[in-house]
């Protein structure tokens, strides 16, 4: 459609960034272009309305750049997702592995609770590790993923696999597919 035309035309590929043979996408151009930064936002508020849900969680960083204005649109509060240490509140904090090595993220608990219906935004899904994570952070807190939303999906690196047990049947939308 026009819209993926107009959001895919905004995405930079940066060769060898962060490291060499990797292919960054980059969606700084997109978030400097008004028309598309709207378009982007309101195709993923269309997407937390129909999941129903109560909740957008972004997760760091690019996450908390389309998750807020997403939240706003929906009329729904946001919640971010942070790279460990961050957050100065009492946190549920979940692990995961990299390529080399692993991460943390974590989560203010009393953001979340059980009846809670959570919409997962981010701009990137790759192999998945991030977003499995933040599922099973979302799950311990007592509340339901509701949906995961990202603008691209890199397909070849099977993220979407590897999140099915996580997801349970909640819809993962992608916006673009690589
Ligand atoms: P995953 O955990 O391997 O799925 O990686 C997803 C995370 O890495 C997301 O939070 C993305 O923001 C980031 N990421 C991975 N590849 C790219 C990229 O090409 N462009 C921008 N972000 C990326």
């Amino acid at each position: 459609t026009e819209i993926k035309e107009l959001l895919l035309s905004r995405i930079r590929d940066v060769a060898d960034y962060p490291e060499p043979g990797v292919m960054f996408k980059d969606i700084t151009p997109l978030l400097a272009d008004p028309a598309a930064f709207t378009a982007l936002t309101d195709a993923l508020a269309e997407i937390a309305a129909n999941s129903g849900a109560t909740k957008v969680v972004g997760l760091e960083a690019r996450g908390f750049i389309l998750g807020a204005p997403v939240a706003v649109r929906a009329g729904l509060g946001f919640i971010p997702v942070r790279k460990a240490g961050k957050l100065p509140g009492a946190t549920l904090r979940q692990a995961y592995d990299l390529e080399y090595g692993s991460a943390e993220i974590e989560v203010h608990a009393e953001d979340l609770s059980s009846g809670d219906r959570v919409l997962i935004v981010d701009d990137v899904l790759a192999t998945g590790g991030t977003a499995e994570a933040a599922i099973q952070l979302i799950q311990r807190a007592g509340a339901e993923v509701s949906g995961l939303a990202v603008l691209m999906e890199l397909g070849f690196l099977g993220g979407r696999g590897r999140l099915d047990p996580a997801l349970g049947g909640a819809p993962l939308e992608a916006l673009l597919q690589i």
